[in-house]
């Protein structure tokens, strides 16, 4: 059995994780251009969030704390015990604390529309009216209302991957294979699709087109705090593994961030299936890349973050190409870093002002709104 560290035992298996590893002791938390109103924190917003980040007690809203400094929920919570790791906060069960994850899922899709703009492509919201134009109109509303799994099954998200790989890998067939193949991969999936019972409506936040080659995203974002109770025995485990991988633990990322991926991954590859034999069929240019973006409450981004972050990188590097030389002088190298900096801090950005609203609101009742003047001295 592995010994733990003085430093482990210090601090104790409880609710703290080392976000860093080893070969980045001195990783900055978050370094902003100001320059751009987007970047400014409101006072409150940055208080509360550089509190729950160096893990200090948010500043005394309710005023009741018990004997160990922890204010206590009156929103009728069971588990009332506001902590100082925002675990209260992401329970999802603190009514007050909605409005602060709405915020961060809104901002967070709002960032990805903005840069998806200004790379030259055209985003869009998806809406239960326009679910049906995801698969150009082939099925109706009524019909994909019903039609998918919100958590499917491993085996059942297994069977899909597979049928998902087989249509990938039957488009570079030579023709005269490619039509019994494709009989064959339609087969499979009306197969799953019919083995659907209890099936519910699944759509990705938005789609992103890029009108010069028809290339299509289809991104879900969300915002997931990787260091709740729930979480804390993997995502110790996994911590430990990258402390001891040195600086390839630098790259490796939180446990539970990838599960959300996989489950957002597994949710779509059904809709990703029917896209795929489409592009088969012949009705569409391209198949979409589906893209979940998550981004963990301790700043780690997912792989699909990453995915979109280079697609949108590189249509922005077309766009500055097509439009030649500028008056500013500016040339594309130095525009692209700028745009995938400005992207990255965005989504933290967005991350923080849902992640501090939602701070700030653990507790209370939810005709409270918090506001500055809610905020008292800290506890003795
Ligand atoms: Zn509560």
């Amino acid at each position: 059995m592995r010994t733990l560290s003085p430093e482990e035992q210090a601090l104790g298996r409880c609710d703290f994780v080392h976000s860093h590893a080893r070969a980045r002791p001195a990783a900055a938390v978050l370094q902003l251009p100001l320059s751009n109103p987007f970047f400014r924190l409101a006072p409150l917003e940055f208080v509360s969030w550089f509190r729950f980040q160096f893990r200090i007690p948010q500043l005394a809203r309710i005023a009741n704390a018990n004997a160990d400094g922890v204010e206590q929920c009156i929103a009728g919570c069971k588990d009332r015990n506001v902590d100082l790791h925002g675990n209260h906060a992401h329970s999802g069960i603190c009514k007050a604390t909605k409005r602060g994850r709405g915020l961060r899922h809104r901002l967070m899709k709002n960032v990805v529309c903005y840069h998806a703009a200004k790379a030259g492509c055209i985003p869009s919201w998806v809406t239960e009216e326009t679910a049906p134009d995801l698969l150009l109109d082939e099925f109706t509303v009524e019909e994909c209302s019903t039609m998918f799994y919100t958590n499917p099954t491993a085996e059942f998200a297994q069977r899909t991957h597979e049928v998902l790989e087989a249509l990938r890998a039957a488009t570079s067939l030579p023709q005269d294979q490619r039509a019994a193949r494709l009989a064959e991969l339609r087969g499979s999936l009306r197969e799953l699709m019919d083995s659907i019972k209890g099936g519910h409506s699944v759509r990705p936040d938005g789609t992103i087109l890029h009108p010069a080659s028809q290339e299509t995203v289809w991104f879900d974002t969300a915002g997931t705090h990787t260091t709740c109770k729930s979480h804390l025995v993997a995502e110790h485990k996994h911590t430990l593994a990258r402390r001891a991988a040195g600086r390839d633990g630098a790259r490796m990322a939180s446990a539970r961030l990838l599960e959300e991926y996989r489950i957002k991954i597994d949710r779509y590859a059904l809709l990703a299936a029917i896209a795929e034999r489409q592009l088969l069929d012949g009705m569409r240019p391209v198949a979409p890349l589906v893209l979940p973006v998550v981004v963990s409450t301790h700043g780690e981004f997912c792989p699909g973050a990453v995915e979109l972050q280079e697609w949108l990188v590189e249509k922005y590097r077309l766009r500055l190409l097509l439009e030649g030389p500028r008056d500013d002088g500016e040339v594309p190298e130095d525009l692209t870093a700028c745009f995938r900096r400005e992207l990255r801090a965005s989504l933290l950005l967005a991350m923080i002002r849902g992640t501090s609203a939602s701070l700030n609101a653990a507790g209370l009742p939810t005709r409270f709104k918090p506001k500055a003047t809610l905020i008292g001295p800290p506890n003795p």
